[in-house]
């Protein structure tokens, strides 16, 4: 379709006059959206039956994010599908890939999985993807989750938080690669050394160390850095594609990185916690910034950036981990009975307009790469989602890039709207977020209920490599 014709014709939404952030560039123009999809960008003016005027803002794919959990069905006290996915919309993300555990039960099973679709059907406000879980007793269930959609696996080199989700040792970890290689499948894994991180914490609460700091002692940098040599090490031996999941270290990015030279297929996220909070952090703020792999030190943290903006690290996730305020609370004089966990979905975009575009000169472009194209492609959802290109869905964020607030609790859309950066100053602000071209959060309300798809293995042709 050439310019004229797409001029003359008449969209359902028209979003005129922004500054567009594309695969092709970042250019000031017009997107036009018609069932649900982007139907039309140019770089001059276009008509719609509806018009979203975006002049002097800036227009972002919708952001995927491929960690979080929303613990639903059976722990939907501590979150749940209607304030989780709530909590993303409001905060820019459009698409999320949930995790296989804190959900009762743990996605592990087929049953499981249609358990789940079930809960995020009924009342995700987002499009959503699942993944299944590798655990020490469901080799067996593997190929019936593969068939079923999952768009992925995940693995605990270490233990959990929860006793329906087991960790892996190696034998299960290599015979799981081994085998959903074979399926044309791959695995995401946490990578904390079991050993390292138990032996640790055992000796430390020995000798009645119960404070904060004592919380990152138990799982040092080596605990993570040695599962992460591991994971790669059985990944290659398998021929099995790798995620590794939450990366806190530069080293552990480094060993990526010269994995991937070998020819290796390995993917790394890092968070937002990683690149915006350390370990004084930890100290100060006590359980609210609790999570493993614990919060690093700031030479780490300088690392990751540079990571982040070399494009050595492929996505930034939120490992959402929410849970009711008490879990948090009764942590605050003995670090080890927080649970552990960051709720931080809807600060995952502002976080990163703030400390990433604004503070460090991260790039809209990359921006866009590292919180849609890349996480989009990674799990086998792209092209249809994670980015502004024609024939994708209209998953789209206008920002004001300029408007400076303050995060505050009332506008935390979570069941328990606890996080780490209440009181932050924050720049850019997310004035729309459209999901296949309706608009479902305006100015941090969310204006839907429901509406959210599943999007299962398959919906999308085979995962690419990210950029
Ligand atoms: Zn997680």
């Amino acid at each position: 379709m050439n310019d004229g014709d797409v001029r003359s014709m008449t969209h359902d939404l028209v979003i005129t006059d922004g500054l567009l952030v594309t695969p092709e560039g970042t250019f000031r123009g017009s997107l036009g959206i018609a069932d649900g999809r982007i139907a039309a960008i140019v770089d001059t003016r276009l008509d719609g039956r509806e018009v979203i005027d975006a002049r002097g803002r800036v227009v972002l794919p919708g952001t995927v994010d491929l960690h979080a959990h929303f613990n639903e069905p059976g722990r939907t006290h501590w979150e749940g599908w209607a304030h989780g996915s709530r909590a993303a919309a409001a905060g820019g993300v459009t698409t999320v890939v949930e995790m296989p555990l804190n959900a009762i039960p743990p996605t592990t099973t087929l049953e499981a999985l249609e358990a789940k679709v079930t809960a995020a059907r009924a009342h995700s406000v987002i499009d959503f993807a699942l993944w299944g879980g590798l655990i020490t007793d469901n080799l067996e269930h593997l190929p019936d989750l593969a068939r079923g959609g999952v768009i992925g696996f995940k693995a605990f080199m270490t233990e959990t938080g929860t006793p329906e989700f087991t960790h892996v040792e190696d034998g299960i970890l290599s015979e799981g690669l081994r085998r959903l290689n074979g399926l044309g499948h791959f695995l995401a894994v946490h990578a904390e050394s079991n050993s390292i991180t138990r032996d640790r914490t055992e000796g430390l609460r020995a000798q009645g160390r119960r404070d904060r700091r004592a919380w990152a002692e138990g799982r040092p940098p080596a605990a993570e850095l040695e599962a992460v040599h591991r994971a790669i090490f059985l990944a290659r031996e398998a021929g099995c594609r790798l995620h590794i999941v939450h990366m806190s270290l530069p080293e552990g990015v480094e060993a990526v990185r010269r994995a991937r030279e070998a020819g290796q297929a390995v993917t790394v996220e890092t968070c937002p916690h990683y690149l915006t909070l350390t370990d004084e952090d930890l100290v100060r703020l006590g359980p609210v910034a609790k999570c493993a792999p614990p919060l690093r030190d700031q030479r780490r943290q300088e690392g990751l950036w540079q990571a982040v903006l070399g494009g050595v690290i492929d996505c930034i996730t939120s490992d959402h981990s929410p849970c009711p305020t008490e879990d948090k609370a009764r942590g605050e004089d003995d670090i080890w009975a927080a649970w552990g966990g960051i709720t931080g979905i809807q600060t995952l975009v502002p976080l990163l307009l703030t400390e990433g575009v604004h503070r460090r000169g991260l790039s809209l472009d990359r921006l866009a790469l590292l919180v849609a194209a890349n996480p989009a492609k990674i799990a086998g959802l792209w092209p249809r989602k994670g980015a502004i290109r024609v024939g994708a869905d209209a998953d789209l964020l206008i920002v004001d890039m300029d408007r400076e607030w303050q995060v505050e609790r009332s506008w935390l859309r979570s069941r328990h709207p606890h996080s780490p950066f209440i009181g932050w100053k924050m720049q850019g602000w997310i004035t729309h977020v459209l999901r296949r071209g309706q608009t479902i959060a305006r100015d941090g309300e969310v204006t839907v209920d429901g509406g959210g798809e599943w999007l299962p293995s398959g919906a999308s042709p085979a995962a690419v490599r990210p950029e």
